[in-house]
């Protein structure tokens, strides 16, 4: 049966190698329709290549109402009436930063099956996502690669034998740079990912580790696990991509190179595996897979991040995911250091009470709240 696919954030890292998956194979897949901020020219490729019935172009040129025989639409409420109206059968959502959470609910309200790339949205809603889609049956597959081979650690095996699930990180660019000399990285030595190639916010997150805190709690709220089994270790080559130990001592991996069309194969062709192009490893040469602990004082993102995870308040998880994108923003324009990015992070968070919040408008509320109070942070603290 052809599987009728809507992809949010066609035209980013995830949603081009999404495209190049679909291509490879041929009848399993139809793209009903497309979507990106403000990228028209790859935007129109993928139509070329997909011929989608619709395309929307969140941030573009509103004239443009056709490309090719693809219908184009312009705004937020489009995009959100073609997810419970087009009768797609999974939604890709890959768009970056919080504003992936209204697609996501959108999709997960209608009993859509989601393959969740957009982390933030599960950071920020994690609870209220999970119940909804219990309720209408949706399944989220992850496509974040280390939630992706937990996901394969746990099938088959009984959840409540669980001992603990490690996530491992690749320690990012800076891995070898001491922790007094990060105040003066670059955007450019930043964005250079050892193992993999990304968009510039999560290749950022993946530098400060914010990224790995992001992950512990998706792991949280996507597998329904209590904090304190989970764990990170960092792993520079990126080729166990995380694993599950259960009580009888048995470990469970999930290998494979750094490519994210593998994960992304996964959530699309979920319950069946179809083709990525990535090769299977070699395990003869691959000699050295190395792991140890991470360091807390120089991750800082990272150990915010665990506290936030182990308060179990989402106002506090909301607070931390918006300034954390606000930091990241004001650091790509080269507005502030490095180092910067927990700071600002750190006194957003702990200018929140640990509370919870419990339907979805409250969370938009409450993000909007986290915004307004990381930028006057950055004003009076940071001149910026
Ligand atoms: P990119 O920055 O490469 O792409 C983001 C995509 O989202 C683009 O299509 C962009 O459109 C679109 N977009 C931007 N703003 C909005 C908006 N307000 N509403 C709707 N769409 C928008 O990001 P990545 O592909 O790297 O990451 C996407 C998500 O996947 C993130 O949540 C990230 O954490 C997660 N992820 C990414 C991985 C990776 O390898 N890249 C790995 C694991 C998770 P346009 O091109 O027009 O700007
Ligand atoms: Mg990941």
């Amino acid at each position: 049966m052809i599987k009728k696919v809507g992809i949010v954030g066609s035209t980013g890292s995830i949603g081009r190698q999404a495209v190049d998956v679909i291509l490879r194979n041929k009848g399993a897949f139809e793209v009903v329709f497309l979507s990106c901020n403000s990228n028209i020219q790859e935007l129109q490729k993928q139509i070329a290549l997909l011929k989608p019935k619709f395309a929307i172009v969140l941030d573009g040129n509103k004239g443009i109402k056709k490309i090719d025989n693809t219908k184009i639409l312009h705004t937020i409420s489009d995009l959100l009436s073609l997810i419970s109206t087009q009768e797609i059968d999974l939604l890709l959502s890959a768009a970056v930063g919080f504003s992936g959470i209204r697609p996501t609910y959108e999709a997960i309200k209608s009993g859509i099956d989601v393959a969740l790339a957009n982390k933030e949205s599960i950071v920020s809603g994690g609870k209220i996502l999970t119940y909804l889609a219990k309720n209408t049956g949706s399944k989220i597959i992850p496509v974040d690669s280390e939630h992706s081979a937990i996901y394969q650690c746990l099938m088959g095996n009984d959840k409540d034998k669980v001992a603990s699930i490690t996530l491992t990180a690749s320690g990012g660019p800076f891995i070898k740079r001491p922790d007094d000399s990060l105040s003066f990285v670059s955007v450019e030595e930043t964005l250079k990912h050892p193992n993999w190639s990304m968009g510039a916010k999560i290749t950022v997150d993946s530098a400060t580790m914010m990224n790995k805190g992001l992950e512990l709690i998706e792991a949280k709220y996507l597998f329904d696990v209590p904090a304190e089994i989970l764990n990170v270790v960092i792993h520079p080559q990126s080729i166990i991509h995380s694993v599950v130990s259960y009580i009888d001592g048995s470990t469970i991996a999930q290998l494979g190179y750094p490519d994210m069309r593998t994960p992304i194969s996964f959530a699309l062709g979920f319950p069946e595996r179809v083709n990525s192009g990535v090769n299977t490893i070699d395990l003869a040469k691959i000699s050295n897979l190395t792991f140890y602990e991470p360091d807390f004082n120089k991750y800082k993102c990272l150990k915010i991040a665990v506290d936030v995870l182990k308060s179990g308040s989402n106002v506090l998880m909301i607070a931390m995911n918006a300034a954390n994108e606000i930091a990241v923003e004001l650091f790509l324009k080269r507005k502030i250091k490095f180092t910067d990015i927990a700071d600002i992070v750190e006194k957003t968070v702990y200018s929140f009470a640990e509370k919870e919040v419990s339907d979805i408008e409250e969370i938009f509320e409450m993000d909007i709240l986290a915004r307004q109070t990381s930028i006057k942070i950055c004003k009076t603290e940071y001149g910026v």
